[in-house]
């Protein structure tokens, strides 16, 4: 937040308002008080000048009538000691000085010192003369030159008391005014006192009373800038009941709701958060130009990157699609894209669906785009295809070969005493297999959909075994296989081992493999089998000196159809189904079946079943 100066704050500018309005209404008020007083005082002292010159013209008038007319003066007067008498004895208030002449402007009397004027002296200005010709009074102010001090100087004529009105002379009266002014100046300076005082004291009050108004200003702003940084505690202090109390209360309320919001918010994140971390499928948020910004555990661990490396990056880049598909596209038409993946694991295959981030008022904020790793889904799918297309084509072959026999019988064929029996025979064992082949695919199917239920049962494995080999060691010495010399070793465990198993499932599985050690040892050889016992596992393996397994051809021997030789397997009767069951039966008893193999050396197959070592207490013997 910005640093507010000291004169922007609401404190200074009310201190610098009532202050000037202070100013201005004193000055205002002391103009026209200074003047009115002037005024009055210039008036008062006038006024009371002209009551004194009233009284001298009084005084002074018959002395000067006689002085005009000596003949009707009384013998013992004498106008002029009169007149000067008169003047010098009188002592009116600020007088200093007074002159009177006659109608020759001749000094009649004066005690004037400071214009040194003296009696018999001419004293013909202007004034004078206005006076003494015209009869007009004058009064107007002048500046004694000697002393430089203001003088009120006031001329009258003086008109003779018979009918003529003619004018006998004139009084020159001269006052001292500057006390007046002293006295207005000592005014003005109480009032310029009084008004310092009252600025200085207005400017104090105004500071108390701005910081009163200002101080729950300043906290409700301390309040608000602490709500924006996310700092709910504490309450503004509502002062009373004015409108800034109203705002601090309202302060407070706001805290609360944005405290309360901000806390829903939070939830609803925690709650997003969880959701999207533990989701199933990947989410990846972008914003408009599709640059990630949210990406959930799952999208992580599908595409194999840091949340880090992820975020910024156009979405289309990061899924690899971006030479093909544009975002627009994808969004509008709501087309799932499929994208092969290689992790560090394994390879994954991903179906990527696209929809947009779009506010109420239609404005598009992104794009959401869920992963859902269909890897295993589209494997069912590839797998069962396959098998669709290997079911088919495994019936096709025998039938479209006994269809040839067939068709070759019926063009005469049946005739033939040698070729009919064969083409019987040929039609007989294709048919067997056929029927060998639905119904180990009819096995498979139960043990798929859960049907093929165990019958198990405590067997001793090893006498089980022993009765399978037994049945081969006839097998092997029958004219059929007899000119091959198959030789059986078999290095069993001497003594008991009981397992729970379903014997006929196990004695399937053991002639499976065994029946595999003869088809695939052409030339003969040994075939041997051993019997080993672990804490927890009785382990089969039958070995045999046969052609072998290529390595690549290994891993895929128990899948469904796969044959490393497919003509061969046909040619001696196989249907491509033997191994996939016998891993299917050992694994519902919860054992593990395995190869082991070198090319043109032989195979050997391992059996291990779960063995729980058997405690003579079992039987319940003390
Ligand atoms: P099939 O009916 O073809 O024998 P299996 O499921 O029993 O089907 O075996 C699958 C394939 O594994 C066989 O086609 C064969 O190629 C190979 N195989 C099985 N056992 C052996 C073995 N002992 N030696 C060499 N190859 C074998």
């Amino acid at each position: 937040m910005k640093k507010i100066r000291f004169y922007q704050t609401i404190n200074a500018k009310i201190v610098f308002i009532i202050a000037m309005v202070i100013v201005f209404a004193l000055q205002l008020i002391g103009a026209n008080f200074i003047t009115q007083t002037e005024r009055q005082l210039v008036d008062n002292f006038t006024e009371n000048q002209q009551l004194q010159m009233n009284f001298m013209e009084n005084s002074l008038l018959p002395y000067l009538e006689m002085y005009e007319n000596p003949e009707e003066a009384p013998e013992d007067v004498d106008p002029m000691e009169e007149i000067d008498t008169l003047i010098s004895d009188f002592s009116g208030t600020a007088i200093t000085g007074i002159v009177v002449v006659d109608s020759d402007f001749v000094v009649l009397g004066s005690n004037d010192n400071t214009q040194q004027i003296a009696v018999g002296q001419l004293l013909n200005n202007d004034d004078i003369r206005a006076a003494v010709l015209q009869g007009n009074s004058n009064t107007r102010q002048v500046i004694n030159s000697a002393t430089n001090a203001r003088r009120w100087r006031m001329i009258e004529p003086v008109f003779s008391s018979e009918g003529t009105q003619s004018v006998i002379g004139a009084i020159m009266m001269e006052s001292n005014i500057e006390s007046i002014y002293e006295q207005i100046t000592d005014i003005t300076l109480i009032f310029l006192r009084a008004s310092f005082i009252a600025i200085i004291l207005s400017a104090i009050l105004a500071n108390i009373v701005s910081k009163a108004l200002t101080e729950p200003i300043r906290e409700m702003q301390t309040k608000a800038k602490a709500i924006a940084e996310g700092d709910y505690s504490g309450e503004v202090t509502v002062y009373g009941r004015d409108e800034l109390g109203l705002l601090a209360e309202n302060i407070n309320e706001l805290s609360e709701e944005v405290e309360s919001g901000q806390q829903r918010i939070e939830a609803e994140r925690r709650r997003l958060d969880s959701v999207l971390s533990n989701m199933s499928e990947g989410v990846i948020a972008t914003n408009r130009r599709g640059e990630i910004d949210v990406v959930n555990n799952m999208a992580r661990i599908m595409l194999d990157q840091s949340t880090e490396d992820l975020v910024d990056q156009n979405i289309l880049f990061v899924l690899d699609i971006e030479k093909t598909h544009n975002l627009r596209d994808l969004v509008e038409r709501k087309e799932d894209v499929l994208i092969g993946f290689d992790t560090d694991e394994y390879p994954t295959i991903l179906r990527a669906s696209f929809s947009l981030i779009q506010s109420e008022s239609g404005y598009i904020s992104g794009v959401v785009c869920v992963l859902r790793d269909v890897t295993e889904e589209e494997q069912i799918e590839e797998e069962r295809k396959q098998f669709v297309s290997n079911v088919s084509h495994e019936l096709r072959t025998p039938l479209t070969s006994m269809r040839s026999y067939i068709e070759a019988l019926i063009d005469g064929a049946w005739k033939d005493e040698e070729l009919a029996p064969r083409f019987l025979d040929v039609a007989q064992s294709e048919t067997d297999r056929m029927i060998r082949m639905i119904q180990d695919l009819l096995h498979l199917s139960r043990i798929d959909s859960g049907k093929s239920e165990l019958n198990k049962e405590l067997i001793d494995l090893t006498a089980l075994f022993m009765q399978v080999l037994n049945r081969f060691e006839v097998l092997l010495d029958s004219e059929e296989y007899r000119d091959n010399n198959y030789t059986l070793d078999s290095q069993l465990l001497t003594e008991a081992v009981f397992v729970d198993i379903d014997p006929d499932r196990i004695i399937q599985v053991f002639d499976n493999v065994l029946n595999n050690a003869i088809k695939y040892s052409p030339d003969g050889g040994t075939i041997k089998s051993t019997m080993s016992l672990s804490n927890d596992q009785v382990i089969i393996s039958i070995q045999d000196e046969g052609m072998g397994i290529p390595k690549d051809d290994l891993e895929h021997i128990f899948d469904r159809f796969y044959r490393v030789d497919r003509a061969r397997s046909r040619a001696m009767g196989g249907t491509g189904l033997g191994l996939a069951i016998s891993r299917e039966v050992v694994e519902q008893h919860g054992g593990r079946i395995w190869a082991e193999s070198v090319e043109r050396k032989g195979t050997t197959f391992y059996i291990a079943l779960p063995y729980i070592p058997f405690e003579e207490e079992d039987w319940g013997w003390e």
